[in-house]
């Protein structure tokens, strides 16, 4: 077989890591939201979980639009940043903290999507898949949007209310240095600053 790949094979491969990362956050998504405190950080995450649902239909119509059988490859970079978002979720962060992290680990996975969708986006047009284009843009759209409202979320209160309460334990015990060691060797998280 000496055929080499073409942009389009890239492009269908490309698909389907996308048709993958999405049907993940699907299920990654709702441990999101059921981990937030804050009601409008968890009803931003409930309502971009129904858009990805909507993605994940919206990449087969893409693939119908190709000639091409939906089909799944595993994403490794949605699969690492899911697992750091549920490392976070462990920590025993108090509250506004926690809905910042939450909201941290969900900026890094729209991200990874706009630059996804962004390439998908070009090599469609360059290649004349206009139906593919559109249909992609519309997710990239909706991607970005996302971003946008977590970003309203993390700076129209979380961030502040999290730095409020940022260096109170620092405050509370005005222990001599190397006192603590002993003291904390049952705590092995590390929660402070
Ligand atoms: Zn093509
Ligand atoms: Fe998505
Ligand atoms: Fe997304």
């Amino acid at each position: 077989m000496a055929e080499m790949g073409t942009l389009h094979d890239a492009f269908v491969d490309e698909l389907r890591d996308s048709y993958d990362a999405e049907k993940q956050l699907t299920k990654a998504l709702p441990k999101m939201a059921k981990a937030a405190h804050s009601p409008e950080l968890r009803e931003a995450i409930e309502s971009h979980l129904e858009e990805t649902r909507q993605q994940v239909e919206r990449l087969e119509q893409v693939f119908e639009s190709l000639g091409e059988k939906p089909r799944g490859k595993h994403c490794d970079g949605i699969a690492g940043i899911i697992q750091e978002a549920q490392a976070v979720m462990q920590e025993d962060f108090d509250e506004p903290t926690a809905d910042a992290c939450l909201i941290a680990s969900a900026q890094r996975a729209e991200h990874y999507e706009m630059a996804a969708y962004g390439t998908l986006v070009a090599w469609a047009r360059a290649m004349g898949h206009d139906e593919a284009a559109d249909l992609l843009q519309e997710t990239l759209d909706e991607e970005k949007a996302a971003d946008e409202k977590l970003n309203t979320l993390a700076e129209g209160g979380i961030n502040e209310q999290a730095a409020e309460g940022a260096h109170q334990s620092e405050e509370e015990e005005e222990e001599p240095v190397g006192a603590g060691s002993s003291k904390r060797s049952s705590s092995s998280s590390p929660r402070r600053r």
